[in-house]
């Protein structure tokens, strides 16, 4: 059977594939990043379990993988196949396609970013269904975003496109890790609706899903803090919305896990600050946190169309 491999490296864990040219996940497994051991062993362990997966798919389907995708955290250079920079990771400059390819033996290789990566699978694959013109938001640790065009992700001219959790929704609001104060991801993401449910219910281990919960069964505190980050997220998506006139907002991470505690409040939220907007479909994200193995997949296989396209012209 043909395959690539697929590669998914978070802060703490990574998660890989061998992927389908029809996009099934055809074996996957999982191992923790490993950071606590330092960057050039995060790199050494990318290698090898990527090596690991090329011996699994000659093991599995007796051929080779055709080419490899690979999507990480930070800032990404997809161009030129740099891993320039993630805090969690601690690496600056990582030439990762060169890496990758050279460990497997000159296959190609496609990097990305993850959020993009995960973004362009929800995108094709997943909750967007082929949709043309979509903005791709988890809302998790912090805010992230994927702007896709025509099937495919905008990066930007530096690799920064799609960092609408850093648009200002409350001036002069609480300090963002970026340097801004009152930006949408201090108020909107899972882990600030972990801390406002946190002080506002006592219970210091009470996280956005228990807010949800007690949202759920009419719990006037929980309603309150469930009502600022609702708001502060239509307040950013209306941002996203007049810039880029998407056809389908797909939320995905944690917090989309609430499901209709969500995306009801939501969706009248959005639609009560439009005026002359056209209000796009807003839908969960379907592919859960396989969005990125998946989307590295496609990186790959998009990689085999380019060059085949490059080898008939
Ligand atoms: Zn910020």
């Amino acid at each position: 059977m043909r395959h690539v491999i697929a590669l998914d490296v978070g802060g703490t864990g990574m998660k890989a594939a061998l992927v389908g040219a029809d996009n099934t996940l055809l074996y996957e497994a999982r191992r923790p990043t490993g950071r606590e051991r330092g960057p050039q062993a995060i790199v050494g362990e990318i290698l090898d379990f990527a090596a690991e997966l090329r011996d699994k798919g000659r093991e599995l389907f007796g051929r080779p993988a055709e080419a490899a995708g690979v999507a990480v955290p930070g800032i990404v250079d997809e161009a030129n196949g740099v891993a320039v920079y993630a805090a969690n990771l601690g690496w600056r400059d990582l030439p990762m396609r060169r890496l990758l390819s050279e460990r497997l033996g000159g296959l190609p290789v496609a990097l990305g970013h993850d959020v993009r990566t995960g973004g362009l699978a929800e995108g094709r694959i997943g909750a967007g269904n082929g949709a043309d013109r979509f903005l791709f938001i988890p809302l998790g640790t912090g805010i992230a975003g994927a702007i896709g065009i025509d099937g495919r992700i905008e990066a930007g001219a530096h690799g920064y496109a799609g960092e609408i959790g850093h648009v200002v929704v409350r001036p002069g609001g609480a300090e963002c890790s970026c340097g801004q104060r009152g930006c949408l991801e201090t108020i909107a993401s899972a882990s600030a609706v972990s801390r406002a449910w946190a002080a506002a219910s006592g219970d210091p281990r009470a996280d956005a899903a228990d807010c949800a919960k007690a949202v759920e069964s009419g719990d006037p505190r929980a309603e309150a803090v469930w009502h600022e980050a609702v708001g502060a997220l239509a307040d950013g998506l209306l941002i996203g919305l007049t810039l880029l006139d998407p056809r389908m907002l797909i939320i995905g991470g944690g917090l989309a896990e609430a499901g209709e505690t969500l995306f009801t409040p939501l969706r009248a939220a959005v639609a009560g600050r439009a005026t002359f907007h056209k209000v796009p479909r807003i839908v969960p994200a379907a592919l859960g946190d396989t969005a990125g193995c998946l989307g590295a997949g496609l990186l790959a296989w998009d990689l085999l169309a380019t060059k085949s396209t490059e080898v008939t012209a």
